[in-house]
Order: structure tokens, then sequence, then C-alpha cells
């Protein structure tokens, strides 16, 4: 009842607290920061991907700040030699202004990671932006630019007819459940409901032989995942297992020493708050921590 009570009343939550429990789920402030943390997951035996924090930008300048920002990120990832790619958000690089823009934004972006074999992941925000950020996805496809590919989300009632039309293109396909809150017409909003989608369309995507990136934390979904895995036989290079830093990292370690590949997504960036309130939101145990750091002013 307590921790449903402090989930509620995040927002009003100073900020300084906020930051210091979120810490865990954000690199830093830095490229260095995302660099340094994924090293030691390199180390550790995971791949990852590296996002820089933002989304719903509504100037110009500040949507090209944010694709030179992806783009700094991509140089230090050639730099530094570090095993992980990109996530963008649409909105960041502009799709709230105008798609011409964003497109264009992106594309550059693809485009360098292409030049240094790397893989942009276009992460799926709400459901205003679904059917754009698909058709942002299939055009970068069309150009030559196949190091990119799209997310879907388990909750969203149009997903199985998403995944039979990015078939046809042989696309990469993250899998999770879906963040953001939708209406009842459009979203499955029960907990099982969303599982039971979640297996349906895994089953689909290995159907139609997608490379798939099972992000999740829900051992009711690892463990089906993973028994569908070996029944199918499915081959080391079609799948990966993914999840979130700082979440679930007993069950990670156990998931990389099973011998499957697994990626770590990596936010970092100045713009942490909306992300943190998020991560915070779903985690059960937070508003225990909250709790605490309030009283003892983060210490
Ligand atoms: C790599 C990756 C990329 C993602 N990209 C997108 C995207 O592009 N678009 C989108 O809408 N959503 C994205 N998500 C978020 C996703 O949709 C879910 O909201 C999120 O993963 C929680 O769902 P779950 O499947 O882990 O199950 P849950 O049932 O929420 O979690 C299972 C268990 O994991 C633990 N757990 C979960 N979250 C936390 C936390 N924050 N802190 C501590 N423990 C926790 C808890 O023990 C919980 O019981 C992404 C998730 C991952 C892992």
């Amino acid at each position: 009842m307590l921790n449903q009570l402090i989930a509620k009343t995040l927002p009003i939550v100073p900020k300084a607290i906020v930051r210091q429990v979120s810490n865990r789920y954000i690199a830093g402030e830095t490229i260095q920061e995302a660099v340094t943390t994924m090293r030691r997951l390199n180390s550790a035996g995971a791949v990852g991907t590296i996002d820089v924090l933002g989304e719903f930008v509504d100037s110009r300048t500040q949507a090209e700040q944010e694709t030179q920002m992806s783009s700094n990120v991509l140089e230090a990832i050639h730099t530094n030699q570090i095993q992980s790619g990109l996530s963008v958000k649409l909105t960041s690089l502009g799709l709230d202004i105008d798609d011409e823009f964003c497109y264009n934004n992106v594309r550059s972006l693809v485009a360098k990671a292409q030049g240094i074999k790397r893989f942009v992941r276009l992460d799926m925000e709400n459901s205003p932006y679904t059917t754009k950020t698909i058709n942002i996805y299939r055009r970068l496809h069309s150009e030559g630019l196949t190091n990119t590919g799209v997310v879907i989300q388990a909750y969203m009632r149009r997903s199985e007819d998403d995944i039979r039309g990015l078939a046809k293109e042989g696309a990469s396909v993250r899998l999770c459940k879906g963040i953001y809150i939708e209406p009842e017409t459009i979203a499955f909003r029960g907990r099982e409901e969303v599982q039971e989608n979640y297996k349906r369309l895994l089953r689909l995507l290995f159907d139609q032989d997608m490379y798939v990136g099972i992000a999740t934390h829900d051992d009711v979904l690892l463990d089906f995942a993973q028994e569908e895995i070996a029944k199918r036989g499915v081959a080391k290079n079609r799948y990966e297992f993914q999840m979130l830093l700082g979440v679930r990292e007993q069950k990670r370690d156990a998931i990389i020493k099973d011998g499957h590949k697994t990626r770590i997504y990596v936010p970092f960036g100045h713009d942490w708050y909306g992300y943190s309130v998020r991560r915070l939101k779903e985690n059960p145990e937070v508003a225990g921590h909250i709790f605490k750091a309030m009283f003892t002013g983060g210490r």
C-alpha cells in the first residue's frame, strides 16, 4: 500500500532523491561514463546498446544537438572498440517537428553506423509514433541501410499484423512488453494478457525466422523463451536476450552463463529524469528506497 502510494506521488519527490535512487539505471551524464560502463559489461560477457537520454524534442536546434550526440556516441564506440550498437528515439531526432527533418537526422546516424559496422535500433515510443517509426525503418531499409531494426510492443493489439508485414523484409525485431500508457481499444492492459501476447508474438517471430531481441526481465517470459529456443533448436545467431542496465543483474549473469548472447541497454545523458521515473514506477521495491532516501537525505 505504502509502496503504491509513494510510486503514485513520484512526480513530487525531489529530483535529487530520484537521481540518487535511479543511479543504477543510468551510466552517467557523459559519453565517457557510458563507455566505461560498456567496457565493464563487455568484460562480463554482454554486448550493449547505448542510448542518449532524451525524447519529445520540439526545437530543431535541440534535435540537431541530439543527433550530434548520438553521432559522437558512434565515434566513441568505434574509437574505443566496445561491443555496442546505438538505440535512438525518433522524437528526440525531430519526429514531432517534421518527418523529413527527422528522417535525414536518423539516416545520417544509420549511414555512419553502417560505415563502422554497427547497428542502430529505433526504439518504439507511444502509439502516435508507431506507424511513422515503422515507415522510417522501411525507408532506411529500402535505401540499403540494413543495419537497423525496430521494436514491437507486445501490449499493442496491432503487433501481430506489424510482425507479419515486417517478416517480408526480414526485419530484426526487439520484442518488449511496452512501457507507455495506451487506451484499451488499441492495447492489452492486463498483465497476463500482455504475457500471452508476448508468447504468441515470440512464436511468430521464430516461425518467420526473424532475428529477435528478447527484451524482458519477466521470469515467465524468460523461461518460455528459453524453452522455445531449446525445443526448436533456434540457432544462436537468430536471437539475443536484452535487458536494461541495473535491472535483475543476477538473472542477466545466469543467462550469459547459459551461453545466450545478451545485450544491455545503457542510457546516459543529462535528460535522465523522465527515463528514471518510468523505471522507478516499474520497480515494486522502489517506493521503499525512495521513502528511505527522503529521510536519510539520499545517503
Ligand atoms: C532492452 C530493452 C529495451 C526496451 N525498449 C523499449 C522500447 O523501445 N519501447 C517500449 O515501450 N519499451 C521498451 N522497453 C521496456 C519494456 O517495454 C518494459 O516496460 C520493461 O522491460 C518491463 O517489462 P518486463 O518484460 O521486464 O516485465 P516486468 O513484469 O515489468 O518485470 C519483471 C520483473 O523484473 C524486475 N524489474 C522490472 N523492471 C525493473 C526495474 N526498473 N527495477 C528493478 N527491477 C525491475 C521486477 O522484479 C519485475 O517483477 C525495453 C525493455 C528492455 C529490457
